[in-house]
């Protein structure tokens, strides 16, 4: 009994030295920053450190992969400081920026806080054109452990690097979505993501590994075999695009498969915009949690932000990320909550750290402690592209805005595409809808009644009159990858 109060006490004063001493080693970490000549190497061995600290093994708590999740603001920005004085002193290896700070007149040493990002030069899709393939490493490239690309069908894609660093920081930025989406390590996921030079099926890949969960790395297409394989490996959970779980939905229901013979549970949804209304047909058809994820390969692919169980929008990985909204015109910001384009610094990145990326998505910022624990700022959904936006009769319209209001409506099918021409001055815009086969009739006034319907909920969306034509079943291109919803011949005609 004596014995076991010792030892109890032993494992106190223990457990009180640790604490105090990994306080210290961070005040003086601190200190030394701010104090010492040798800032430079400090910051790095620091930098490399923290970044090593994101690479655990284990959910730091339920639904918590990393601790770094959960640090305080104060914590957070001073982390953020430190790595992107290291990021800029990196990307000094790289033409481009060198000769962008030249002109701008930036050193490291010119960055006193986060808020000074705004001095840093942008960079955008044609300057990795410009400087294609590998213009933008920073390091030999001897260091290289895989290359990706953007899923670009037109011209050359941008192709991205990575050394054996930046991999495990992608595997574990992965893990922290999955893990918040609520994938255990029990889990088995099948990956109907593209593999290939797309970073989405690799990055989910790893990151699913990295929980200890389970992969089967079905890739995209051949919905049939993707149908035998989550009924004979009763796969938990799925990753692929949401307008491909939409076909897998349409195939099950369709093939009439029981759901009772499927295991699933969840869904890591990614890689074009997609609506709320839209998550809420995939739930009711699948019978799963769908949640979302957001990323893109010029900054390291998906794992810039993901949804926790509040689903208030998506946490972004401050610690690696640092995300501004502006106005695309102005590129000045928008005030909190507005919508505003995402111009994204990739700043623990080994191979291409990126200042500044022009990402073209438009979606809002979110302050504010979560419930979940997490301290970090979120974004809204994507709600479209700045290359995406349409000008239809001056007014401006994303394609997410006309799927959401056909979402409201029973018996509109959410497959649809959107035709625009302009056969004298005016835009003529023809939304082309799939109807539910329950819904088809032959009855003229049925579909008639229909169609007012959907004319209306568009016009309370958008302000705009819309054309509408309702199509059978299973009438319109499915696509395996990202949909294609817009055709816009206005510039054929123009
Ligand atoms: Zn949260």
């Amino acid at each position: 009994m004596v014995l076991h109060c010792t030892d109890t006490r032993w494992y106190l004063v223990l457990i009180t030295n640790l604490v105090c001493f990994f306080r210290i080693v961070r005040i003086l970490g601190s200190v030394l920053k701010i104090l010492c000549p040798c800032q430079q190497k400090i910051e790095t061995v620091f930098g490399i450190l923290c970044r090593t600290t994101a690479m655990s093994q284990e959910p730091y708590q339920p639904y918590i992969w990393d601790r770094h999740e959960i640090l305080p603001r104060e914590e957070i920005r001073a982390l953020q400081f430190v790595r992107l004085r290291d990021c800029i002193r990196r990307c000094l290896a790289v033409p481009f920026y060198r000769k962008k700070f030249d002109e701008l007149g930036i050193s490291p040493d010119s960055i006193h806080s986060v808020d000074d990002i705004t001095q840093l030069p942008f960079t955008t899709k044609a300057d990795f054109r410009d400087n294609y393939p590998l213009g933008f490493l920073a390091v030999p490239r001897e260091r290289i452990v895989r290359y990706h690309g953007s899923t670009g069908t037109t011209g050359k894609p941008t192709i991205v690097a990575y050394t054996q660093e930046d991999l495990d920081l992608w595997a574990g930025l992965c893990a922290r979505f999955l893990v918040s989406g609520g994938l255990q390590s029990h889990h088995t996921v099948q990956v109907a993501f593209g593999y290939g030079l797309f970073t989405g099926g690799f990055g989910l890949h790893y990151g699913i590994e990295r929980v200890g969960a389970a992969v089967i790395p079905a890739a995209s297409g051949n919905t049939k075999r993707q149908l035998m394989l989550l009924q004979d490996m009763q796969a938990d959970a799925l990753v692929c695009t949401p307008s491909y779980a939409l076909n897998i939905a349409d195939a099950i229901h369709h093939e009439g498969i029981d759901r009772s013979r499927l295991a699933l549970k969840l869904a890591f949804l990614g890689s074009e915009p997609w609506t709320e209304a839209m998550r809420e047909t995939l739930e009711k058809s699948l019978d799963i949690k769908g949640s979302n994820n957001y990323g893109l390969s010029e900054v390291i692919g998906p794992g810039v932000s993901g949804e926790c169980p509040e689903r208030s929008g998506m946490h972004i990985q401050e610690d690696h990320f640092i995300v501004e909204c502006l106005n695309p015109d102005t590129l000045e910001p928008v005030p909190e909550g507005q919508p505003g384009e995402l111009v994204i610094s990739s700043i623990s990145r080994e191979a291409m750290p990126i200042l500044r990326y022009r990402t073209r998505d438009i979606a809002s910022l979110h302050s504010g402690k979560c419930p979940c624990g997490r301290s970090t700022i979120r974004m809204s959904r994507i709600i479209g592209r700045s290359d995406d936006l349409l000008i239809l009769r001056g007014v401006n319209v994303f394609p997410s805005q006309i799927e959401e209001a056909l979402l409201t409506i029973e018996g509109a099918a959410p497959h649809y595409q959107i035709v625009v021409d302009r056969p004298k001055i005016l835009d003529e815009i023809r939304v082309r809808v799939e109807i539910s086969p329950e819904l088809f009739s032959d009855k003229m006034t049925d579909m008639t009644n229909l169609k007012h319907k959907i004319e209306h909920a568009i016009q309370q969306m958008t302000g705009l009159h819309m054309q509408i034509e309702l199509l059978p079943p299973q009438s319109l291109e499915r696509f395996e990858g990202k949909a294609k919803r817009v055709i816009d011949n206005r510039k054929l005609v123009d």
